[in-house]
């Protein structure tokens, strides 16, 4: 371990000084060697006494030497040529107290001399953040060792936005690898020199498009080290278009294509506010003694790289932040600096906070816009990381503004209260992902897949967004936000105006009506759902029965439940469809082995009919209520025939023949669309599921952000599936209950292809009507005879959009 010499004019002073601390190692032993004053009372500093000092105070490590002022320093130089023996000393400009504590706090968590002096030297850092001083940039050794052997090059950034969280996330990268020691210095603004291992500090550099950067390096294969770094800097860090960017005032993240996608239409305009800030209730006192601190702040890093990890490697393109992310997770410059506060007694979340904090207190002093706005990375990582040390589930609190998150689990976007939650932003994403679903049926307006730099933008900024055409402005100056201002009640008027006539039925321009029916979760949502004007149930998942239980409920219970819903109708037709469960959404009273792929395993109809005893009892408890109300029974994920009639075969077992059930199914299978002529003569109808027809046409999962652009439903190949059903039906019916039918241009194309019942999520019903009432249905057949024969989704919605205007 190092040992340190604190010279002081005053002894009393000294000595008071290392009680100090001492007091802060919790029974950790520095050796800290005071020689400061001329004898007990007198002022002054004594070289010989110091080097002496140095002498007693080297166990083999090394001594850093702290010094106060004026003529302490020059007896702290002339005392190293007074050493008889060999010592490696350093002298360290820090400020006596502060340093001194950092010093001996850093020592005794193993700090060699550099680190040591590095610490002692930021000492101050604390105190000036708080006061609101310029903190700055910290060098990273103490000067002339280090130079001795370096070896240095020179690049100016050529980076549009500096070197920002991706350049500066991929040198790190580099440098971590390197066997060299490679440290920074922004030469145009006489910042640096810091470790090129550590991001916070790279960023720190503040490091703008045509700055000059020093690289220096040391050790093995230093010349090496900075020709690389220079390549790297040549080659811009790999970025090829830093166009991109989000965090820009002003800034329209970007078009189609790649997202943003609209996922719940409405216009919402407010602050950003994030899930857990407000809960995150930080304190200082230690739950145990340092080490069990140090072992929840590692588990708590540990889960967080694990989530980031999961998150990055559904994120496509935008893989990179979150690269940057866990690059702050592994930084070993904040890492040891929150040990250290540990070790100096405080909780682990306390540590955390203060660190990932003053870190972000110093990029928000930089002068660059985007460059201030990387702070944000830093408090992303700091609050999910408190999150986890600070016990935090995935409850939400909701708070007023726009929720901006990576992604939502149904569970948080269930819970959101949308009287004040003004709209929904996420990273990830698809617009048929459970969240999407949710804020749709929550009249939440929301676009998703917005792209990992959304979650860059700071608490309290204003962010519009369109969620109907998938739009998001961060920060919108006043004419924008007029405009969306201006959208907003355009919306809400038109929403009126649809409330208004939602009960009345919806019939196109030229006399086709077209059922509009409801996508109904629970017996709270039938009841929104006629409100809302629903001309029936066209979907009651009844999953929602049978999810987060330990038992399967009951067959009266089911009655129970499926009649409150057919109460709710009062007379309107409502469809129930058989448990839709399988490997995706596993239930833990049906035991399934592991499937390598749920989405194609034991779902559906397919697990059902293997545990006959649910279907059993679900037809009964449906059967018992068909007496009373009008009541369809739907099967899902159907794919042969087969499958089918021993399904209406269970059904006949158990509801007398007497009893009027219409009887239906989903077609969610390509190859189901492509044989329903052999299926029609066995059904009433037909209920195209576009959620997973698209998936499973397109070899496309639905949760999978990566593949958004490609998930489309209004792709020609889904196209043609959905003309067969509709060509091929006979007497039977079609509706459409996946989330296209809510889509206004999809709607247009699929009455065009034959459909003649749209169900969609409960706030949606009043504005499908109304946009049913607004089309025309010879226009909608031609829309959908050309779309057959696009090239793709973009080229059918174009078409879709140029014929309608
Ligand atoms: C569908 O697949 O389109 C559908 C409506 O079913 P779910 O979304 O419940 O899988
Ligand atoms: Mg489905």
């Amino acid at each position: 371990m190092i040992g340190i010499v604190a010279v002081s004019h005053s002894r009393s002073l000294a000595t008071a000084a290392v009680g100090l601390a001492q007091e802060m190692l919790h029974g950790e032993s520095v050796r800290i060697v005071v020689a400061a004053g001329l004898d007990e009372h007198t002022l002054g500093t004594d070289a010989v006494a110091v080097s002496e000092a140095i002498a007693h105070a080297d166990s083999g490590d090394g001594v850093l030497v702290l010094m106060d002022l004026g003529s302490a320093v020059l007896s702290a130089e002339l005392a190293i040529d007074l050493l008889e023996s060999p010592h490696e000393v350093r002298l360290c400009a820090a400020p006596f107290v502060e340093g001194l504590i950092a010093a001996a706090v850093s020592a005794a968590g193993g700090a060699d001399l550099d680190e040591a002096a590095i610490e002692a030297r930021e000492a101050l850092a604390g105190k000036q953040t708080h006061l609101g001083v310029p903190v700055a940039a910290r060098p990273d050794a103490e000067g002339e060792s280090a130079e001795e052997s370096a070896v240095s090059g020179r690049f100016v950034v050529a980076n549009t936005h500096g070197l920002h969280a991706r350049p500066a996330a991929r040198l790190v990268a580099e440098v971590r690898w390197l066997p060299a020691s490679v440290y920074l210095r922004n030469l145009t603004t006489g910042t640096g020199r810091v470790s090129g291992k550590s991001l916070s500090r790279v960023a720190a550099l503040g490091a703008l498009c045509g700055h000059e950067i020093c690289v220096e390096a040391t050790g093995p294969g230093a010349a090496d080290a900075v020709d690389r770094l220079l390549e790297l800097a040549a080659q811009r860090f790999d970025e090829t278009d830093d166009s991109t960017d989000s965090s820009a005032a002003g800034h329209h993240l970007p078009e189609r294509g790649t997202g943003p996608y609209p996922a719940s239409d409405g216009i919402g305009i407010g602050p950003v506010w994030r899930l857990g800030h407000a809960e995150l209730v930080v304190t200082e006192a230690p739950s145990g003694p340092p080490e069990l601190e140090r072992a929840l702040l590692d588990n708590a890093i540990d889960d967080v790289a694990d989530d980031i990890e999961r998150t990055r490697a559904s994120a496509g393109a935008e893989a990179d932040i979150f690269r940057a992310h866990l690059f702050l997770l592994e930084d070993d410059d904040l890492i040891d600096a929150v040990h250290r506060g540990i070790l100096a007694g405080r909780s682990a979340a306390a540590a955390w906070n203060q660190v990932l904090e003053s870190a972000a207190a110093e990029l928000d002093r930089l002068t660059d816009e985007y460059q201030r706005a990387r702070a944000a990375d830093l408090r992303a990582v700091r609050d999910q990381v408190l999150a986890v040390l600070l016990g935090h589930g995935i409850d939400i609190v909701t708070r007023p503004g726009v929720l901006v998150s990576s992604d939502l689990t149904p569970a948080q976007a269930a819970g959101l209260d949308r009287d004040i939650v003004t709209g929904i932003v996420l990273a990830q994403g698809s617009p048929t992902s459970h969240s999407a679903i949710l804020a749709r049926s929550r009249g939440i307006p929301a676009v998703v897949g917005a792209g990992a730099d959304i979650l860059s933008v700071g608490e309290g900024t204003v962010i519009a967004l369109d969620g109907g055409a998938g739009t998001v402005v961060v920060d919108p100056d006043p004419a924008t936000l007029a405009e969306f201002t201006g959208l907003a009640d355009a919306h809400r008027q038109r929403r009126r105006d649809a409330e208004a006539n939602a009960s009345e039925p919806a019939v196109t321009r030229d006399g086709l009506t077209v059922q509009v029916a409801a996508n109904v979760g629970d017996v709270d949502t039938a009841a929104e759902s006629v409100q809302g004007g629903a001309d029936l149930a066209g979907l009651v998942r009844t999953e929602f029965l049978f999810l987060d239980r330990e038992s399967a409920p009951s067959i009266d219970e089911q009655e129970q439940v499926y009649r409150a819903i057919a109460e709710q109708f009062a007379g309107r037709r409502i469809v129930l469809r058989t448990l839709d469960v399988g490997g995706d959404k596993p239930l833990p009273y049906v035991a399934q082995p592991e499937e390598a792929n749920p989405f194609l395993g034991v779902r559906g109809i397919r697990l059902t009919l293997e545990r006959r005893d649910l279907l059993r009892d679900q037809l009964t408890a449906i059967g018992r209520v068909a007496a009373d109300h009008p009541v369809s029974v739907m099967f899902p994920m159907i794919t042969q025939l087969d499958e089918l009639l021993t399904a209406r075969g269970v059904l006949d077992e158990v509801v007398a023949p007497e009893i009027a059930l219409e009887v239906g199914i989903m077609v969610e299978v390509p190859a189901t669309a492509a044989k329903t002529a052999t299926f029609a003569e066995h059904v009433d109808f037909f209920s195209i599921g576009t959620n997973d027809l698209t998936q499973y046409a397109l070899a496309a999962e639905r949760g999978n952000d990566a593949l958004n652009s490609l998930a489309d439903p209004l792709d020609p190949g889904v196209l043609r599936l959905i003309a067969m059903v509709c060509e091929d039906a006979g007497s039977a019916h079609v509706a459409v209950c996946g989330e296209a039918a809510a889509d206004p241009t999809a709607a247009a194309v699929l009455l065009g292809l034959g459909v003649d019942e749209l169900s969609v999520s409960p706030p949606a019903i009043p504005l499908t009507k109304a946009r049913v009432r607004e089309l025309d249905l010879s226009q909608c057949r031609r829309i959908a005879d050309e779309a057959l024969r696009c090239a793709d989704a973009e080229e059918v919605r174009a078409l879709a959009a140029k014929t309608l205007e």
